[in-house]
This record gives structure tokens, sequence and C-alpha cells, in this order.
């Protein structure tokens, strides 16, 4: 099984949980993080009839010891069985079976939802919006509250099974277009009114985005646009899969391992949109290539995993003048922002000075927890979709800081340093010459 990073790993291996939803897209991407996070065994009961082989062969591609059972209706389990958590995925009934399960409860709209965990044997009431019947809306801000709702998910039942941390007892409401955060009381009930996406029938057929990394971030990034529509993908990664790459970088499998990550990516992405077109670089990104690759994108997403190619992906998309959609994560935390060059401050103006490698562990050092990548690589997908489209407030001007032990979201206001060397009044940085040395290993 892929190596789980930090504690817990044989508790994760021996917990079980129940996943409840509505179709098979309802619980992409939660079972992949679960699956990849070392959960042992899941119960997924699903109200419409579909053919689960092919998801199941690829949870079991990127776990093989993952052990995972579909079915449409609640199953009797044997009394004796302990049942770790419970996740429901835009579908709450209450029923006697899952007395004493801590709950997962998740709302689904475009854009926006909530999220809230409920540990005590009580029975809860919950006001749902009404379940819409007929061909489900795959419009992108379904696909990006699917995307943060599921990884959210993930992160609330490893912390269920780990005792770990603290859960949301107070529900989460969340808005992706906005990227607004509030926490409620128990007994707000989630109003039934639902956001128009104005994104929903935009042709994104011209649009181009370059994701830079193919592991941790832009696995949920590469995959969530993907979903949502986008055609054009370019990735940039020089590494191969490897087995500890698996805890968290859902596109890749165990049967690619030592496959370059590009080319794992393609064949996964492939399956989910065959009509996806993927440009493939498989080469590290660096001071000599930067330029020549971003000039062809209309916007960039950094999924680096160092900070040496942080600075220099930023340098080079303010002297570019390309947006870019930027995150990073460290263990149990994320922080995201987003950089409009000339408009809003970009990564040197809020961190000037790249740090000492001794400073600046890399993930493999740290550890992370799998789906808080899933979180910050989502939330780059949906700032990407929100530039393009010209809607929503994004996350320029602010920084976005996760805490998924705490659950917490902050996003205080940043300012524009005149005296930024990248884009400041009289920057220094007029070319990529400058040094950008590798102080710490790729992950
Ligand atoms: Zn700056």
């Amino acid at each position: 099984m892929p190596e789980i990073s930090g504690p817990g790993q044989k508790k994760l291996l021996e917990s079980k949980g129940i996943v409840v939803a509505g179709s098979a897209e309802d619980i992409l991407p939660l079972v992949f993080y679960l699956a990849a996070s070392g959960i042992g065994q899941l119960y997924v009961i699903l109200k419409k009839k579909e053919d689960f082989s092919d998801l199941k062969s690829s949870l079991q591609d990127l776990n093989p010891d993952f052990k995972i059972e579909f079915f449409n209706d609640i199953p009797n389990l044997p009394n004796q069985e302990k049942i770790d958590f419970a996740v429901f995925a835009d579908e709450y009934e209450e029923s006697g079976h899952y007395k004493g399960v801590p709950k997962v409860l998740t709302l689904i709209r475009p854009w926006d939802g909530y999220i809230r965990t409920i540990m005590s044997t009580e029975r809860t009431k919950v006001a749902f919006s009404q379940k819409k019947d007929g061909p489900s809306d795959n419009s992108p801000g379904l696909v990006f509250s699917r995307f943060f709702a599921g990884t959210l998910s993930a992160i609330e039942a490893i912390k269920i099974c780990l005792n770990l941390g603290k859960v949301l007892e107070n529900p989460l409401y969340y808005n992706l277009l906005d990227m607004e955060f509030k926490f409620g009381k128990d007994s707000e009930v989630v109003e039934d009114i639902a956001i128009q996406d104005p994104l929903k029938d935009k042709d994104l057929s011209a649009l181009k985005v370059l994701i830079v990394g193919s592991g941790g971030l832009g696995s949920p990034a590469a995959l969530s646009l993907a979903l949502a529509g986008v055609k054009n993908i370019g990735l940039v990664d020089g590494d191969t899969v490897e087995i500890s790459n698996l805890n968290r970088q859902i596109l890749h499998s165990t049967s690619r391992i030592g496959m370059p990550k590009v080319e794992s990516a393609e064949t996964f992405l492939k399956k989910i949109n065959s009509g996806i077109d993927i440009v493939k670089y498989h080469m590290r990104f660096s001071k000599d290539n930067a330029l020549e690759i971003i000039k062809d994108y209309d916007i960039i997403v950094d999924g680096v995993d160092n900070l040496p190619t942080r600075y220099l992906l930023n340098d080079a998309c303010v002297l570019a003048g390309k947006p870019l959609a930027e995150a990073a994560v460290l263990r149990f935390e994320g922080i995201a922002m987003t950089i409009l060059p000339g408009k809003s401050p970009c990564y040197r103006c809020v961190f000037p000075k790249m740090p000492q490698a001794a400073a600046a562990p890399s993930c493999a050092e740290a550890g992370v927890l799998g789906p808080v990548p899933g979180v910050m690589g989502t939330l780059e997908a949906a700032e990407a979709l929100k530039i393009f489209g010209g809607c929503g407030k994004l996350l320029s001007g602010r920084l976005l800081i996760f805490d998924s032990l705490e659950f917490n979201f902050m996003t205080p206001v940043l300012s524009k340093n005149e005296k930024c060397p990248a884009c400041g009044e009289n920057p220094s940085i007029k070319d990529l010459s400058g040094n950008y040395d590798f102080v710490c290993e790729n992950t």
C-alpha cells in the first residue's frame, strides 16, 4: 500500500467508513482521497444504479489494499462490525443504521455549500435543499464545490479515525465564488437559494491552463479542471511516479510507478475526459525554460513542491504578465493567493526573501495530510476559472490560510510592496538570470 506520512498509518488501515451519495459523480474526489490516505475499508451506498467496475479498479490501482464495496441500499452489516465514520455527500436521511457513528454531512451546490460533523449519538435534523432530479448538472461551480466538500470530508474522516485536531461541530458555510468562509450555529438551516453559476454555459474550449507540477497540488487542480470542461491543459513535471507520492497524488497509481508523472497524469485525465488535450513537458521547470513554456498559456497554476521553483514561477509570471493561481502546503496547513501581475501583490510582495534551505523543509521531510493539498489544488483551479470568467471575488490581494487541524479559514488582506524586487516601482528582477538554486529536493 502507499506509504502514509506521519502517525496513524496502522490505525487508518484498520478503519472502516460508509459513504452515502446520489451518484458516482458526487463521490469524486472523496473516495480517491480516502483510498490514497490508507483507509482500510469503505462501503459506498449510491442511489443511482451504475457500473462501478472502472471506479473500483482505479481506486484499487491507487491503493491495492483498499477494500471498497458498492450498494444501492443500506447493507446489512454484521452487528459487531464497528464503523468509524459516515460521510453523506449531498444526501442525508435519518436512519437508525447510522446510530452512534460520527457523521460528516455536506450540502453541495454550484460554488457554495455546507459541511458539518456530528460526533454525538443523537439524531439530528438537518435542513437540506430539495435534491434536483433529472440529468446531473456538471457546471464548473458544481465540480469545484464537490471537490472542496469532498476533500474537506476526507480530512474530517481521517481526523475522526485518528482522533486528531478539532472537527467541524459548528457548520462551515463556504462560497468559492467569493472565497468566503463562515461558521454557523448548530440550529441554523441552509437557505435554499442556489448561486447561479456564471460559468455554466461558458465556452471553455479556447482557455489554455498550465499547471507547473503534477503532484499533490497539481493532481486535484488538473482533475477538477478536466471535469469542469477545460480542454487544453499543459503539465510540467520532470519526476517519475514513486510509491511515496500515492498518499496524496491522486492522478497516479501503483501500476504507473516509474512512469513520467506527466504521462501518468495524461493517462488518468484521458480516462476521465477523452476529449481533453494535454501538452506534456517532462522536464524540470527552470529559469532556462520558464518563459518559453508559460508564453503559450492564459493562466498558470502553481503545483510546485519547493520554494526556489515557487519564486521562479512568480518572477516568470510577473515578467510575462500571466495570472498565477498560487498555493502551498506544509503538514496540516495550506496557503493560497492569486497574482494578477501589475494589479495585485505578488508572492515576493508577501514573502520578499527566499528562506534558507534549513528553514524550509520539503514535503518529504515534513509530511502532509493527503487531502490538504487536495483542498488547496481545488481552490487554485477554481481561481483559474474565475479569472477566465471574470466572475466572483478572487484571492488577489488576499492570502487564504487553511488550518486543517483547527479547521479554520482566514483571508487577511495583502498589500503591494512598493519595494518588491519583482513588481515594485523599481524592480531589480528584470529577467530570470538571478539565483534560483534548488536548495531542497523534490518530493
Ligand atoms: Zn511583488
